[in-house]
């Protein structure tokens, strides 16, 4: 039985997970299972599958978890470092869902007990590339991509040698924000920015998809994970989501990877390769879609896509202050405190900060250092919001 582990087990990517292990029974032994604040869910499932241990991340939780799984031979814990102990455990496969850059420890803990890493937590590659990617190459652990973007990617390149790729083009749906006048954008509520076109997804990811923030998050993830280089990176927006990527090769062919916009599909691929088993996903209907659409970004309604750039240029430890800078400006955002078309704009100024705070983006990537640095960029980006966004 192959032993896995989940991490953000109550999110959407930890549910499309559980849907997929449901319906293999006998077929998986489950060790760890992370939640936040729902402790019925996280005590549901952990009790369903026989879990070891259930660890909610809220210290104040752990009393109700306790009652939830009285009863049960699960074990329950609670708060960060008891989820980065869970990671620890020995597992085949971890899936890593937490939101944010609070994945990136359990992440770190995962590879370095040999487990494959189901990475959905693009956070981790975005502030900590270097580090996660060293860290599982010395323990033997691999990595696969989670994102529907990156697992299209990984298909598309079976087979094929990294030197020989010209370009990788990344798809965007465009957001909840596609079609608006750009005028309106200033006005735009939280609620309408968290409903999706195409994908059922967490909140935040779908505030990130509106902004673009979630696909500068994606070409940076890209970049890390495949090893190219920034100018080798495109992003086209691509309205039916049915064409997840493209790669395309020296001798000017392009592959990519289609299908209805199912995380299911990434998911369970990721679980298991190297095979492909039958997953339950809608077939695609190219005759009943009829038409794909495509077009370049327009950088003046998503300016955060550019900042990609910018933080792939600039290095280092640039993408900790990024990814620190954009879930700040993301938190406040979602507690009206700012508004959509300031978060890129605060994020820009965070930026700017760390590169004139002397050898701060320079550091050894360590994990002492990433988070530290994580830590100012989200205390920078509080104070610029404070101080009043110009
Ligand atoms: P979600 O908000 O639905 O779920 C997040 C999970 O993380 C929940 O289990 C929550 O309890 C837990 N969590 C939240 N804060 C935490 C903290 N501080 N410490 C520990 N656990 C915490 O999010 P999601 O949409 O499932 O996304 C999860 C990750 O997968 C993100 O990194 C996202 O970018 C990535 N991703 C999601 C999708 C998608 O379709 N939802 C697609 C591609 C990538
Ligand atoms: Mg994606």
């Amino acid at each position: 039985m192959k032993k896995i582990s989940i991490f953000g087990a109550t999110g959407s990517i930890g549910r499309n997970t559980i849907d997929l292990i449901r319906r293999a029974p006998g077929a998986y032994d489950v060790v760890a299972l992370s939640g936040g604040r729902n402790i019925e869910q996280l005590a549901a499932d952990a009790r369903e599958f026989r879990a070891d241990v259930a660890v909610t991340a809220f210290p104040e939780l752990l009393e109700d978890l306790r009652a939830a799984l009285a009863g049960s031979d699960v074990e329950a814990a609670a708060g960060p470092q008891a989820i980065a102990e869970a990671a620890n455990r020995p597992a085949d496969w971890v899936m890593s869902a937490i939101v944010g850059a609070a994945g990136l420890v359990p992440g770190l803990e995962a590879v370095k007990q040999g487990a494959t890493l189901a990475l959905a937590n693009k956070e981790s590659l975005v502030c900590a590339g270097g580090l996660l990617l060293r860290t599982a190459k010395a323990h033997n652990a691999r990595i696969l991509p989670v994102d529907s973007e990156h697992s299209a990617i990984f298909q598309a390149l079976i087979g094929e040698d990294m030197s020989e790729v010209e370009r990788i083009i990344i798809t965007a749906s465009g957001g909840a924000f596609r079609d608006w006048p750009l005028d309106q954008l200033r006005e735009a509520t939280v609620a309408e920015a968290s409903s999706h076109p195409n994908w059922d997804m967490g909140q935040r990811i779908t505030i990130d998809s509106a902004s673009m923030f979630n696909k500068a998050l994606e070409v940076i993830e890209a970049k890390e994970f495949f090893g190219v280089s920034p100018s080798q990176i495109e992003v086209l927006v691509h309205p039916q989501s049915i064409v997840h990527a493209l790669v395309g090769f020296r001798d000017g062919a392009v592959m990519s990877h289609l299908g209805a916009p199912d995380m299911r599909h990434a998911i369970g691929f990721a679980l298991h390769w190297p095979e492909r088993r039958d997953l339950p996903v809608e077939r695609l209907d190219l005759a009943a879609i009829q038409q794909l659409s495509f077009a370049t970004p327009d950088p003046a309604r998503y300016p955060a896509l550019g900042l990609a750039w910018d933080v792939m240029n600039r290095g280092g430890l640039t993408g900790a202050v990024f990814n620190g800078a954009k879930e700040r400006v993301l938190d406040h955002f979602i507690a009206e405190r700012i508004g959509f078309v300031d978060m890129a704009r605060v994020v820009a100024q965070t930026l700017a900060w760390a590169d004139g705070q002397a050898g701060l983006l320079d550091q050894t990537m360590t994990l002492e250092a990433v988070l530290h640095v994580d830590h100012l960029a989200r205390q920078e980006t509080d104070r610029v919001v404070a101080a009043g966004v110009a």
